[in-house]
């Protein structure tokens, strides 16, 4: 019965949508298919949407990157998160191709926010690890300079995760005088010129006749405030270079190559926000266990009389010693998955696996005896206990 209302309906919708995409592709935006930016399909759960951004943020934060595609990218992706993040958003968009619905339907409103862009919102993914979100282009305040160090890290510190002190030499806010200049910190007058304004206006006189013209004062910087009295620690510069231990957390599961960002605690400037500390970590190789991502991979050498008549052998792992069991005739090459046994994600509770590779290793030499004994063996069990081997032999004739 509702039949033609619904179609009705959907016919209206599918106009609307075709002029929204219009009208958006004039923006140069909706071309753009959010779900095959984060790689998923458009039936996606919300989980998978989730997980797929947080994989693809990762992979491209800029604190891990330093290359322009990577920016972009990881541009993209949040934009994409943006929109497919948000239930409400998602529905729009799946409907109308913009997280903002119908745009001439109600809600009026526009697209200024969803174009504004600016990210935000997803800092809780990344909270303090990562605190390069946001923020970044404020580029009116003076900042001070980035301080880039590296740190040598034990594999068992980066996969646990540490806390370390670090110390730098940097330049600090002086403490006497909190930055100002000023004996005390307290002891300013007036700017005289200013009227403690900060700003001066001056006459100009052009072929025009003469103008007023604003501008900072240059007496106080644009401060409104005289130091009386120069604060003797700085001698009123603001600021004073000095070493500085500071106390870093290492999250478990960072890696070999990745670059730790601490917003705000490089050099200091007067008047303005510091700079960050950029901590590029190094590890050090395990003795017996390769890391590649959350898994860890090792080689396994055993007797040959092991890999056929099977045993327990005790390996290393991070949660320490594991009685592994090798069945009998366990062919060499074969890769035994322990699972859970790897690497902690960086702010995940997941855990990468164990991959042991099993490698038949032969004798440093036999004696007489020995030989005679396996030439006994070999006879014994012939050419047809061996599938491979047989085949081998059949193809051969
Ligand atoms: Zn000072
Ligand atoms: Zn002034």
């Amino acid at each position: 019965m509702s039949s033609t209302g619904g179609e009705r309906n959907h016919i209206e919708t599918y106009f609307k949508s075709r002029i929204a995409n219009y009208w958006l592709k004039g923006k140069n935006m909706a071309n753009k298919d959010y779900y095959s930016v984060l790689g998923v399909d458009k039936n996606a759960s919300e989980d998978e949407i989730k997980s797929a951004y947080r994989r693809l943020a990762k992979k491209y934060h800029p604190d891990l990157n330093n290359t322009e595609e990577a920016a972009a990218k990881f541009k993209e992706i949040n934009e994409a998160y943006e929109v497919l993040g948000d239930a409400k958003k998602r529905a729009n968009y799946d409907q109308f191709g913009s997280a903002e619905g119908n745009p001439f339907g109600n809600g009026g409103g526009g697209f200024g926010d969803f174009f504004g862009g600016g990210g935000g919102g997803f800092s809780d993914i990344f909270s303090d690890i990562f605190s390069a979100f946001g923020g970044r282009g404020e580029q009116a305040r003076a900042k001070g300079s980035d301080i880039n160090i590296s740190i040598d890290l034990t594999f068992e510190e980066a996969c646990f995760g540490c806390e370390k002190n670090v110390t730098i030499t940097r330049h600090d806010k002086c403490s006497a005088c909190r930055g100002t200049g000023a004996k005390n910190g307290t002891e300013f007058t007036t700017c005289r010129e200013c009227n403690g304004t900060g700003r001066v206006r001056f006459q100009q006189n052009t072929l025009f006749g003469t103008t007023i013209r604003e501008a900072g004062c240059p007496k106080c910087n644009g401060t409104g405030k005289i130091v009386k009295e120069k604060c003797p620690e700085c001698n009123g510069r603001g600021e004073q270079k000095g070493s500085k231990t500071i106390k870093v957390k290492f999250p478990a599961g960072i890696d070999n190559g990745q670059t730790l960002r601490m917003r705000g605690e490089g050099n200091a400037v007067p008047n303005g926000d510091s700079g960050d500390l950029n901590i590029k970590v190094s590890v050090k190789p395990h003795k017996i266990l390769i890391r590649k991502g959350n898994d860890l991979f090792m080689d396994l050498y055993l007797p040959f009389t092991t890999t056929l008549l099977g045993g327990k052998v005790d390996i290393p792992t991070l949660q320490g010693t594991y009685s592994l069991n090798i069945p009998e005739l366990t062919p060499s090459g074969t890769v035994m998955r322990i699972k859970n046994k790897g690497v902690k994600a960086l702010q995940r509770e997941f855990y990468g696996d164990l991959l042991v590779t099993i490698k038949a290793e032969v004798p440093k030499g036999l004696d007489k005896e020995t030989k005679a004994q396996l030439t006994q063996i070999a006879e014994k069990l012939g050419d047809n206990s061996y599938t491979k081997y047989s085949n081998f032999l059949k193809n051969m004739k």
